[in-house]
């Protein structure tokens, strides 16, 4: 399969014709090429932008939103073979993809559709005249996205951006460009005009790094690694672009003594740590028991991680499919061998997979379970990004806050008690952009959604997406004489 870049709504190769193989990573063998592109092809597709972004910002907001619709239904209607190559270009399985990302993409598409026709502006009536607050499209920004759920993330990103009248040069993950080239070869279909979506493949270092640089680009959003957010900022800053950070965590999740011991809560527990093997920026690696109930829980939470299947992503049955990528494999693999040198007792887990036949050379990975290391350990501080958890005691509140509040990150808390004082006074104390009470990962695209220290700036989602892909102008009209 090759894929093209989308620059002025045609598909391309890079221009110095170079390309970058990219894997399966339930096989390990290359299925795909994508452009590697560079710095030329950055320039085309910003200027392309430009050329669209007058127009596009122009465009009445119903038919922008028929367009955003369009590309939803268009997805939709091709769902079962956009599930199967996110499957296939992320290690995840493929029943999680047409569970959840894909239909995800389509929500995200059809939300801000519908939320730019109801977003409406301030106006402040008073002595000092009448002011209206404008807000009107940035012009071209730059969104930039990472492999771990690759189409759903994209569409994240690029469906407030269009809706906010933006043209748009995205840049997907080379590690999982397939459905966003895809998504891309329907755009002309959906209505977009040339140049409103451009799509540049190609790594981070010679396509991200000039795109976030590049004087064309008022705002840059992106999500991944807080080093590669740091990296970006430390470009942004000084060329005064708006700037939406969306980071890594190492997100704990708090069980209290009064846990309900449902099947539902167990379930829901385990998920927050081994969805899509994971590689979830919202997953609770570190999961915080009360020591009064640690031994029941413990016993009870094994026995289901136990019974996680992992295998091919193509079979209905695999719980956890393959790791992305070589790169990640080994990172996660170097993890647990770092946990047990800082002491930790792998409960469950903590080995590689081999399968057989088709997934022979796969990069699977064991769900594992940690015991018995120091809050403060590298395992414990370190975004590991993989299907390993840390079970961690604690005594009382004081004590659960200190630990959930003592790393670096601040992205995403769940906690899990039936008194409601008790996590009313959680939620305030937590320093993390998200707090959910009894679940995990329950998300409406209404809320404002990111992290706080490391693991990110800004907040998407909702109005607060519209916001950021907007600049504000206050107009003032001089009250009559
Ligand atoms: P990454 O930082 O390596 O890459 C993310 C994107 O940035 C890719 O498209 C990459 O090519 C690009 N990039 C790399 N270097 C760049 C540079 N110098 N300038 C511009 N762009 C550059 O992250 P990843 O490994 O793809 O994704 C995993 C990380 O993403 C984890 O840390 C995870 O926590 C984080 N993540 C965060 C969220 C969130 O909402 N906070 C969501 C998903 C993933």
């Amino acid at each position: 399969m090759d894929i093209d870049n989308l620059i002025d709504g045609r598909p391309v190769a890079a221009l110095d014709g170079d390309r970058l193989e990219v894997h399966e990573p339930a096989t390990g063998q290359v299925f795909a090429h994508c452009p590697a592109s560079n710095a030329r092809d950055v320039d085309a597709a910003v200027a392309a932008a430009h050329r669209a972004a007058p127009g596009w910002a122009t465009t009445p907001i119903a038919e922008r939103s028929r367009c955003l619709q369009r590309l939803a239904d268009l997805i939709e209607s091709d769902l079962d073979a956009f599930a199967e190559l996110e499957s296939q270009d992320s290690g995840k399985p493929v029943a999680l993809a047409r569970r959840v990302d894909i239909p995800r993409a389509i929500s995200n598409l059809r939300f801000f559709a519908a939320a730019i026709t109801q977003w409406s502006s301030e106006a402040h009536a008073g002595d000092a005249g009448f002011n209206v607050t404008l807000r009107q499209p940035l012009g071209t920004v730059a969104c930039i996205s990472p492999w771990n759920l690759p189409l759903y993330l994209f569409t994240w990103k690029i469906a407030p951006a269009l809706a906010a009248g933006n043209a748009v040069v995205a840049k997907p993950s080379e590690v999982t460009p397939c459905t966003a080239a895809r998504l891309g070869a329907l755009c002309a279909e959906a209505g977009f005009p040339p140049g409103v979506l451009n799509i540049v493949h190609g790594t981070g270092a010679d396509v991200g790094a000039p795109l976030v640089a590049h004087d064309g680009i008022k705002a840059v959003s992106f999500t991944g690694s807080t080093r590669t957010g740091a990296a970006i900022a430390a470009v942004a800053a000084p060329r005064f672009r708006k700037l939406s950070l969306e980071m890594g965590g190492k997100n704990p999740a708090i069980v209290f003594d009064d846990f309900d011991f449902s099947d539902v809560s167990l379930d829901e527990i385990v998920r927050s740590g081994f969805a899509n093997q994971g590689e979830i920026c919202l997953c609770g690696s570190r999961l915080l028991v009360q020591r009064s109930i640690y031994a029941q829980f413990r016993g009870r939470y094994l026995e289901r991680v136990r019974a996680l299947r992992v295998g091919d992503p193509r079979d209905a049955a695999s719980d956890l499919g393959a790791l992305v990528s070589q790169a990640h494999f080994d990172k996660v693999v170097s993890a647990i061998e770092r946990a047990k040198a800082e002491g930790g007792r792998i409960s469950c887990g903590g080995s590689i997979v081999h399968m057989a036949g088709r997934c022979a050379g796969g990069w699977f990975v064991e769900p594992t379970v940690i015991e018995g290391l120091a809050t403060d350990c590298a395992t414990n501080q370190d975004e590991i990004f993989g299907p390993v958890v840390s079970l961690i005691p604690f005594e009382d509140e004081t004590e659960a806050l200190a630990i959930a509040n003592g790393t670096r990150y601040g992205l995403a808390a769940s906690l899990w008690t039936r008194d409601l004082g008790r996590a009313q006074r959680m939620a305030a104390g937590l320093e993390f952009g998200i707090v959910w009470i009894n679940g995990w990962m329950m998300r409406d695209l209404r809320t404002p959604f990111g992290g706080v220290k490391h693991s990110g700036i800004g907040r998407e989602g909702g109005v607060d997406a519209l916001r950021f892909f907007t600049e504000t102008k206050n107009v003032c009209i001089a009250p009559p004489a």
